[in-house]
């Protein structure tokens, strides 16, 4: 008889942990989940606070440009306005259904759900605090041969004069009232989603960026054609532009910029980074490395320097996305309890992630951006296209979208696939199987093109708009 309760505890009901969780118990593993916030937390950042709400807040969003659209192709419509407060009720309602979907598959999983805050006492020791109706709250230690950490991220607001009055994406949602004048801070693309997102909804949005360009680490020509889309649609964005210190005043709130303007704003919304969500978990006690903001810093099986304990996901700061966490989860269990009968052992990587930012344009991308493969190739051939896509002829929408591969000129490798325009993502989506498989301009080049789409373009770029050599 093994002296562990269980073979895996995993702490955090998340993305990652959701899926670890599941995997190793249909691998005949006895596994144990943590979820601090009980019940309505299960699913994690994503399902809770992140891409879910966010992508349904967007779909609303869209309604408004479709609605003016239409005029222009004839439908005769009365201006449409905006029930936030059903809107967020309805989002609220999905939200509690995917969290039960989550607690029954790991309840049909075989799966201990334990509620609560769970904390490292040893290398092989979790204790689990339930918080009880009547205010008291109780600990529980259990024993685990492998304890995995997938406690995510949280938002990270920088410390200025008036901090206190900001939000941040965890309580955007339930904004209440809806913001009239919204300020967002930050440039990454959680800021520029609500920025979008908001406009959409019909705020006054002014989104702050302290940086040169939106977007760090994409594709720049990407970043400034995003940035021209935005302000095209009416978006305020405002580059090179801090915060000083917000204050409250009679009729909301004042925002002093670091150039000596003022603004107001009924919300403002700080998206300046998230950290990695390691309060209270003990780690110093097992003596746990951390890396900057407190990053879990784990090998390539995401194992930590405690040979027993494991993390993966947001925790460990390396790319926050739910497919990863998701890839990682797999590998880990692969890693502890072998792979699926027959199957090779899975490992997470960290190439050609495709990736989207929901704003309106959206831009999704795969691959390197143009700067990566000037580093890494010796020449290389840009393609391109901008271009008003025909829904827009009829609808008078000024929108353009932007099309533009990287190929690698020594091997005709596809190296990089980017894209700015109306579902930019659901179209990456295919390219980056593409991409994956190796694919070449000239297999480009021979697929036919579903006419008329906006996709097809990427099929029909026939002369390179450049062609780069490597920088030294
Ligand atoms: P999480 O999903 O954050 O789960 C961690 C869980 O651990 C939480 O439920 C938390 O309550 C729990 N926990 C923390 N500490 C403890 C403890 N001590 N004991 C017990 N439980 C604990 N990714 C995409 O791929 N696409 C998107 O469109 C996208 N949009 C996003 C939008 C926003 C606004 C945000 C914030 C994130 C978005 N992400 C998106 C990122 C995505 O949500 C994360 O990468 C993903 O959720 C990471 O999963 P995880 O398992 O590492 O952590």
């Amino acid at each position: 008889m093994s002296d562990f309760d269980f073979d895996l505890f995993v702490i955090g009901g998340g993305s990652g942990g959701v899926r670890a969780a599941r995997m190793a118990a249909q691998r005949g593993a006895r596994v144990a989940l943590a979820e601090a916030r009980g019940l309505a937390g299960l699913g994690g950042t994503c399902v809770t606070l992140g891409c879910i709400p966010k992508k349904l807040y967007r779909y609303a969003a869209d309604y408004a440009a479709a609605f003016d659209d239409a005029r222009g192709y004839g439908w005769q419509t009365s201006a449409p306005t905006l029930d936030w407060s059903m809107l967020k009720r309805r989002r609220a309602a999905e939200i509690e259904r995917l969290n039960g979907v989550y607690e029954t598959l790991l309840r049909n999983a075989g799966v201990t759900l334990l509620l609560g805050h769970a904390r490292l006492l040893d290398a092989h020791t979790v204790a689990v605090s339930a918080r009880h109706a009547d205010g008291s709250t109780t600990q529980q230690p259990w024993r685990a041969r492998h304890i995995l950490v997938a406690t995510g991220g949280t938002p990270h607001v920088p410390h200025f004069h008036g901090r206190e009055h900001v939000i941040t994406s965890n309580e955007v949602f339930d904004l209440d009232p809806f913001p009239r004048r919204l300020v967002v801070v930050g440039g990454g693309y959680i800021a520029c989603e609500f920025a979008s997102i908001f406009h959409g909804l019909g705020a006054e949005v002014t989104l702050l960026y302290r940086g040169e360009q939106i977007l760090r680490g994409f594709d720049d020509e990407v970043r400034h054609f995003l940035a021209a889309e935005l302000a095209r649609e009416g978006l305020d964005v405002r580059l090179r532009s801090g915060v000083v210190a917000v204050q409250r005043v009679a009729d909301g709130l004042r925002v002093q910029l670091e150039d000596g303007a003022a603004l107001r704003a009924d919300a403002v919304l700080y998206a300046t980074g998230r950290a990695p969500n390691v309060a209270g978990l003990g780690l110093d006690a097992v003596g746990v490395a951390q890396g900057p903001l407190g990053a879990i810093v784990v090998d390539e099986h995401f194992r930590t320097n405690v040979p027993s304990v494991y993390a993966l996901g947001d925790v460990t700061a390396r790319v926050q996305l739910t497919p990863v966490a998701l890839a990682e989860a797999m590998a880990l269990v692969d890693h502890l309890f072998g792979p699926p009968a027959g199957a090779p052992p899975r490992s997470a990587r960290y190439d050609l992630i495709p990736t989207a930012v929901f704003t309106y344009p959206e831009v999704a991308t795969v691959g390197w951006t143009q700067e990566q493969a000037l580093q890494r190739c010796d020449r290389v051939r840009v393609y391109r296209s901008v271009f008003r896509p025909l829904r827009h002829t009829l609808s008078g929408r000024g929108a353009r979208t932007l099309v533009k591969l990287l190929v690698d000129d020594a091997s005709d490798r596809v190296v990089g696939l980017h894209m700015v325009g109306t579902e930019a993502a659901e179209i990456v989506q295919g390219f980056a199987v593409a991409l994956r498989a190796g694919a070449t301009k000239a297999d480009f080049d021979a697929t036919l093109g579903i006419h008329p789409t906006v996709a097809e373009e990427f099929v029909t770029l026939r002369e390179p708009a450049a062609v780069l050599q490597r920088l030294s």
